[in-house]
């Protein structure tokens, strides 16, 4: 098999021309081409009005090695890489090797699951939350009628954080090993459309994701792992072996006690009290960036005909997304996150008196609105205090304030753009019909967040109407607060076998140990720390 990167063709041609253009690429007669398959499809829309799609084929044609040898030079031709998963080399654990735990079923939990049980190792996984299709019915609950379950929302339960969302799969991070691909084999296993394994941008929204999800724990129990929902760890066992720390078991809300001594800790940037109870035995966690600032709502055809032109709506562009950033001249970085087009802004509180936004959108993006998080940066220097744990205290402040500016019922509090920036309470929507759920109670919002980070999106969102035109829309809706970007903690884990520095057996995982952002890094971060762990459960 062979790879052709980089083949242009406008959006709108005709089916027959991809192989035709794979023929005159190689120069080759069309008997020659024994069968094709696209690998990669992005878009190039710097020219508005000729959008151009961009293609990676995998070709296989008669006599490969002389078409390779013939293309040489050329950069954009060469052998297709093997991109398939193989499984570490690890020899079975020794007969009486407790078996290992997982806590948390995200996306990185699940993979940490998923590749435990696909080489044999029977994953025990411990889940505060619900069953997904339990979870959904609190989750909505909330939204409809203000009663918050702290243990089964929108962080909390089956999937992760990741359930309901936008179910955007790509992610920036290195992945030499192609582990990414492996995660995409496995959702579409799980019932992912065929598309997200050649997409440049894949997502797949929130009712499939529950679907998935489903699938994919019954996979996981079907080799033999097992999932315990509504199963809180409370605590952790640690003994002292030899001058070296151990994890020996895990102890659960209700009392139970179970050995290990290999616990994979996947619980989310959201499980405070579970951060605090690690900090406590003494694991090693530090304090780390994050950003804050709200959730802003545009009407998705202006961000489709300023990116798209004339091809807004086209099917194949689908709705339009934005990624923006503006360097404020307080220093701070101010950046768009999580953007979700076609999608609504969702209350994602986990704790009671306190109001979080997100966004979330199904498969086919067709809600009126786009919305995108538009944050700050911040570092552990603007926290309240040097604890390891200030990030915390920072997030519940601006919650509560977010949940009192809302009128203390779970409303988010928000505000025109147009007044944000003069600085003038709102009273009254506009053209823009905010998507939060109960409902957006309008204000002044600037006391929900640090003067400095006022002032910076201040500025943000007037230059950023250089980067998309009509973004400085005066009744564009902006919702508070965005608070849980990702992890205020790392639990700081080695290099080279996953352990947390301080405390052997115990693997940190995902976003909530600072090592992922987003579904994809954080489910190929449970594959890189489910090989950690079945190498360290290795008989030796
Ligand atoms: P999580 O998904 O947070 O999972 C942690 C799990 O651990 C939870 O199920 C929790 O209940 C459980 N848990 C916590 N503590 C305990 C305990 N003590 N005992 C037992 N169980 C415990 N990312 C994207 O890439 N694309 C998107 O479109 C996207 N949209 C999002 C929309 C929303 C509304 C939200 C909230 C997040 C979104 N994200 C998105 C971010 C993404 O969901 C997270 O980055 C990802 O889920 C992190 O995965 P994780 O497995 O590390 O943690």
């Amino acid at each position: 098999m062979l790879r052709i990167n980089e083949l242009k063709l406008p959006l709108d041609h005709p089916e027959t021309a991809l192989r035709a253009a794979v023929l005159a690429r190689l120069g080759i007669p069309d008997a020659d081409l024994i069968d094709m398959s696209v690998f990669k499809r992005s878009y190039d829309a710097r020219k508005k009005s000729a959008i151009m799609l961009i293609y990676s084929i995998d070709a296989e044609v008669r006599n490969e090695a002389a078409v390779l040898a013939r293309h040489a030079k050329d950069q954009y031709i060469g052998p297709s890489p093997d991109t398939g998963y193989k499984f570490v080399d690890a020899a079975p654990p020794a007969a009486g090797t407790p078996r290992p735990i997982v806590v948390g079923t995200g996306p990185c939990g699940l993979f940490v699951a998923l590749i435990l049980a696909q080489m044999g190792l029977n994953p025990l996984v411990l889940e505060r939350g619900k069953v997904v299709r339990e979870r959904t019915v609190d989750t909505f609950g909330f939204w409809r009628k203000r009663k918050l379950d702290t243990e089964s929302n929108v962080q909390f339960g089956e999937g992760g954080a990741g359930t309901f969302s936008d179910g955007k799969l790509y992610s920036q991070i290195k992945d030499k090993k192609h582990y990414g691909r492996k995660v995409l084999t496995e959702f579409v296993k799980s019932g992912a459309p065929e598309e997200i394994m050649y997409v440049s941008k894949p997502h797949i929204g929130t009712f499939r994701l529950v679907k998935m999800v489903e699938q994919m724990r019954a996979e996981i129990t079907a080799l033999g792992g097992e999932i315990r929902f509504q199963t809180r760890v409370e605590d952790i066992m640690v003994s002292e072996e030899n001058g070296v720390r151990q994890v020996t078991g895990v102890r659960l809300a209700g009392g139970e006690e179970i050995a290990t001594r290999h616990l994979a800790i996947a619980i989310g940037h959201s499980a405070r009290d579970t951060f605090q109870m690690l900090y406590e035995r003494g694991v090693y966690v530090e304090a780390k960036p994050f950003s804050i600032g709200f959730r802003v709502e545009h009407p998705q055809s202006l961000i489709d005909v300023c990116r798209f032109g004339p091809n807004a709506g086209n099917k194949l562009l689908g709705a339009a997304d934005y990624k923006i950033v503006h360097h404020a001249s307080n220093g701070r970085s101010v950046y768009s996150f999580c953007m979700c087009p076609g999608g609504t802004v969702v209350a994602a509180s986990s704790e009671e008196g306190r109001v979080v936004t997100n966004g979330m959108s199904q498969y086919s993006r067709a809600e009126r609105n786009a919305n995108s998080a538009i944050v700050v940066e911040i570092t552990p220097a603007d926290f309240p205090s040097q604890h390891p744990l200030a990030g915390i205290d920072l997030q519940r402040e601006l919650e509560s304030r977010a949940y009192v500016l809302g009128g203390s019922n779970y409303d988010a509090p928000g505000q025109l753009m147009g007044d944000f920036v003069a600085g003038r309470p709102s009273t009254a929507f506009g053209s823009v019909t905010p998507s939060f759920k109960p409902a957006v109670h309008l204000t002044d919002l600037a006391p929900s967040l640090p003067d400095y980070a006022i002032t910076a999106l201040r500025e943000a969102f007037v230059a950023f109407d250089k980067q998309i035109k009509g973004y400085f829309k005066e009744d564009a809706v902006l919702t508070g607060v965005e608070t849980r970007t990702s992890s205020p903690i790392r639990i700081k884990r080695n290099d080279d076998d996953y352990q947390s520095l301080n405390t052997r057996g115990l693997f940190p995982a995902g976003e909530g140990a600072g090592y992922a952002g987003g579904i994809m890094s954080a489910a190929v971060d449970g594959i890189r720390v489910a090989e950690a762990m079945a190498l360290a459960m290795a008989a030796r």
